[in-house]
Formats: structure tokens, C-alpha cells, sequence
């Protein structure tokens, strides 16, 4: 069994905001201080797959083994960043200094609900799928699968900060609680059918967020679907996996 460092401990901020545009800042992490050893999570001991689908406001669909269902997220979440836009805006444009010091201010708050949503949700996730786990999620850093993801589903917080601190909150809790989390292509994920095959891009319907394959008639919630072809995805691993060795 391979044993890798893992650091935990204290996770250091450091973030700077940009003058200009929008007020988002960019934050940096640094991962540091105590390092345990902490032994990778060999697959052979893997009793359960979470498909996890990540949406656009962070809202979060997984589906495990037993066909659990996980939703974390809200339409709050939605409202509270449409309102934080529009403040946003509304101080670009005045360009006064107090204007600007408000714009500053707005933008940190809105970083710690960003980073406070980021946590909840990944313990969330973490909790639900359980010791000796296998997460199979969506790999949204590959800048193909990004930006095809992000112009699909106008989703342009996935390859922003905030996608990429989810992910490694997921990833690092993940490894404390003894849960393997892999990757994979997002392709197709939400226009194949997970009980025909069947993939067409008319599957889906975004705008209902329903998903009924043209072919066999299976409905479902969209992201639910692209949790299960997440989760199928994970299962395809672990086979692969045992087969080779
Ligand atoms: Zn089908």
C-alpha cells in the first residue's frame, strides 16, 4: 500500500482583490503545518460509489450504491449571489473612493460565504458517503471539459477560484476520513442515459432540468442523471482496477 504525506492543519488564505471590474478576489492556498502520514485508500476496500454532480451555485447531487440521495445547496444560494452582483455593479459604476472601499468590502464578505459554502458542502459530502468510498466527481479543470462545460451550462464559476476550492476541500477531507476521490471527463455526463446507453444531446432539458432519454423513456431530475453517470463512471474504475491486478 502506498503511504503519502498528507498535510493537515491550518489552511492559510492569502488573497489579494483586483481594482478594476469585478471585486471577486483571488485566493491562494497554502496547505501547511503538521504532516501525518495518512495511507492512500486502497480500492480493493471500496464498499460504496458517490456519483457526485456539481451544478451551477454550487449545489450539489450525489448518489451512492444503495441509490441515497444527497442535495446540498439552495436557491438562496442563487439569490444571495445575484444580490451580491448587483451591489457589485451598482458600486462599479459610481467610481467614488467610498464606493471603491465598499466594493472591496463587498467583495471579501462575499469570499467568505463562497468559502463557508465551499466547507459545508464538501463535509456534507464528506458524512454521506462514509469511510471506504469511492467519489467519483466531475474533472472541470481540464480546460477543454471547462470551457465546453462553461459555455454548455453558463456555468463560469467552475473554473473560477471558488469551483477549484470546493474541490479541494472535497479532496482533502476526503483523504482524512478515508474516502479515494477520482475525477473523471464530464463529457457526455449529462446527455447519456444511465439505463440504455442511449446519449443525445436532446435527452436533457434544461430548462424543466428534467432529462428523458429519447429511447427507452427513463426520466429523471438532470442533475440526478449526471450523478448516476458520474457514479457508473467510478463503479467502470474499480472494475478496471481489479481486472488488471
Ligand atoms: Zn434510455
Amino acid at each position: 500500500m502506498n503511504n503519502t504525506l498528507m498535510e493537515v492543519g491550518h489552511l492559510v488564505q492569502l488573497h489579494w482583490s483586483r481594482k478594476k471590474e469585478n471585486s471577486i478576489c483571488t485566493f491562494l492556498y497554502l496547505h501547511i503545518s503538521v504532516k501525518k502520514e495518512i495511507p492512500d485508500i486502497d480500492e480493493t476496500s471500496v464498499k460504496n460509489v458517490v456519483g457526485v454532480d456539481m451544478g451551477m451555485n454550487f449545489l450539489v447531487t450525489a448518489i451512492d450504491s444503495k441509490d441515497r440521495m444527497l442535495f446540498v445547496g439552495s436557491r438562496h444560494i442563487k439569490n444571495k449571489k445575484a444580490q451580491y452582483k448587483r451591489i457589485r455593479k451598482q458600486l462599479q459604476q459610481r467610481q467614488t473612493p467610498s464606493a471603491r472601499r465598499r466594493l472591496k468590502k463587498i467583495g471579501n464578505r462575499e469570499n467568505r460565504f463562497q468559502t463557508d459554502l465551499n466547507h459545508k458542502v464538501s463535509k456534507a459530502l464528506i458524512r454521506f458517503a462514509g469511510k471506504n468510498s469511492l467519489i467519483a466527481l466531475e474533472d472541470l479543470t481540464g480546460i477543454r471539459s471547462a470551457t465546453t462545460r462553461v459555455k454548455r451550462k453558463n456555468r463560469y464559476y467552475s473554473v473560477s477560484w471558488a469551483f477549484h476550492q470546493l474541490r479541494f476541500f472535497i479532496e482533502y477531507k476526503a483523504k482524512r476520513a478515508g474516502i479515494k476521490v477520482i475525477a473523471f471527463d464530464p463529457k457526455y455526463t449529462s446527455q447519456k442515459c444511465p439505463k440504455c446507453g442511449h446519449t443525445e444531446k436532446v435527452n436533457r432539458n434544461k430548462k424543466t432540468h428534467t432529462f428523458s432519454c429519447k429511447t427507452c423513456q427513463y426520466t429523471s431530475n438532470d442533475d440526478r442523471i449526471g450523478a448516476m453517470n458520474l457514479r457508473t463512471k467510478g463503479i467502470e474504475y474499480l472494475h478496471n482496477v481489479s481486472v488488471q491486478a
